[in-house]
């Protein structure tokens, strides 16, 4: 059973390629003009000038000369940005029971998106999942796909990484780019809210998957190098576990796992899940609230055991299990505070809005687009015939 290797690179910097390096800096910066883009990069005036037309031509950037400031004249004043509007990313996501499948621009951005029920402990029917695709493609005309992001926590679904990669490879006709669910939601928190500073991050991510990633900044580039899974962390609780074993963190912590034990001890009804728990809790049940801050107290204090481990500069608390009640965010920094034996650090909450799966996907497929942008899409001519996106780029059977 193939896993693979958890790298997901966050900034090339001075590795990446003239192209690569110059989208990165528009993403980040965006618009942006030519002159303040070599200033960032350290790339010569000429270097960027060229690069930048090529990446017009291409159209994975676009001039906007709107945002030039007053009184600029002339080409290297004019701004540029990622255009969002000429071509898309699918993402797909593939939970417990559950895939979102999503269209995403350059950026990491959702445009559309759908979730749909899976079958349990079957594999995913990708088929279906490609069709879902391709309808949502069929309603953003004019953009050419190029690439597909496949997030999913492999281990505890218990599929193969690669093997499931190739056969959506073979079903949407893209190339493929598969992460590891924990280390795509760490990749996503970062490019979507730039901490600015460098370093090592540590993720811990907990909702039904409980699990960490750590961020490093080197300096020249930034990468989430190393994942691992936090389910059968024991916790010393009395549930059982998939595993064989009881008190695993997963199986006792998880969103399930809460309202399963809320469900057993009468506090919510019937068939209720953590939603319901937490409505409870804010409507002033005593039992409700104790179970949320209890699991609160248990996750900050493992978040706080890993960190001792991987000695971070800050600490991000990431997922439902963390932010859905409010009240159990200070009490799971108190857990953490409680636990560590390094002193004090800075510790931070990520509240993801609904469509989370959705961005990390589509946050995964737009990797190949900053590697080798030029690569994926050359250059178009500098003269007419220009080609449409659709007849120069389109290599996938979805189109
Ligand atoms: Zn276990």
């Amino acid at each position: 059973m193939s896993h693979g290797n958890p790298m997901i690179t966050l900034t090339r910097g001075r590795f990446g390629t003239p192209a690569s390096r110059v989208m990165e800096e528009v993403r980040d910066a965006g618009p942006v003009a030519r002159d303040a883009i070599a200033g960032a990069t350290g790339l010569s005036v000429p270097t960027i000038n060229r690069t930048v037309t090529a990446l017009v031509r291409s159209g994975l950037l676009r001039e906007r000369p709107d945002a030039a400031p007053v009184g600029v004249n002339g080409r290297p004043g004019v701004p540029v940005e990622v255009d969002p509007t000429r071509f898309a990313t699918l993402g797909f996501h593939l939970g417990r029971g559950v895939a979102s499948v999503a269209v995403g621009d350059l950026r990491g951005r959702v445009i559309c998106h759908r979730t749909i029920a899976q079958p349990v402990d079957q594999d995913p029917d990708l088929h279906e999942l490609g069709r879902l695709a391709a309808q949502l493609l069929g309603t953003q005309p004019g953009r050419a796909p190029l690439v597909a992001g496949l997030v999913a926590p492999w281990a505890d679904l218990g599929l193969d990484r690669d093997a499931t990669r190739d056969r959506l490879h073979e079903v949407v006709g893209l190339d493929v780019v598969a992460a590891d669910h924990v280390a795509a939601m760490a990749a996503t928190e970062f490019l979507h809210r730039r901490h600015g500073t460098g370093g090592v991050t540590l993720y811990i991510y907990a909702r039904n998957t409980v699990g960490l990633a750590i961020a490093v900044d080197r300096g020249s580039h930034t990468e989430v190098s190393r994942t691992g899974s936090l389910t059968h962390f024991p916790t010393g609780s009395d549930e059982p576990c998939t595993c064989g074993r009881t008190g695993c963190l997963a199986a006792t912590y998880s969103d399930l796992g809460v309202a399963r034990r809320a469900v057993a001890t009468g506090v919510v009804g019937p068939g209720a899940d953590i939603d319901e728990v937490v409505a409870a809790a804010r409507e002033g049940s005593d039992a409700a609230h104790d179970l949320l801050l209890d699991r609160a107290r248990i996750l900050g204090r493992v978040a706080a055991i890993v960190r001792d481990m991987s000695a971070p500069h800050r600490v991000v608390l990431v997922g439902q299990a963390f932010t859905a009640y409010e009240p159990a965010l200070k009490v799971a920094v108190e857990g953490f505070e409680a636990q560590t034996a390094l002193g004090s650090v800075d510790v931070s909450f990520t509240r993801f809005g609904a469509g989370i799966q959705a961005t990390t996907a589509c946050t995964v497929a737009i990797g190949p687009v900053y590697d080798d942008p030029l690569g994926l899409v050359p250059s178009a001519p500098a003269h007419p015939p220009r080609t449409s996106p659709e007849s120069s780029a389109t290599k996938g059977k979805i189109a």
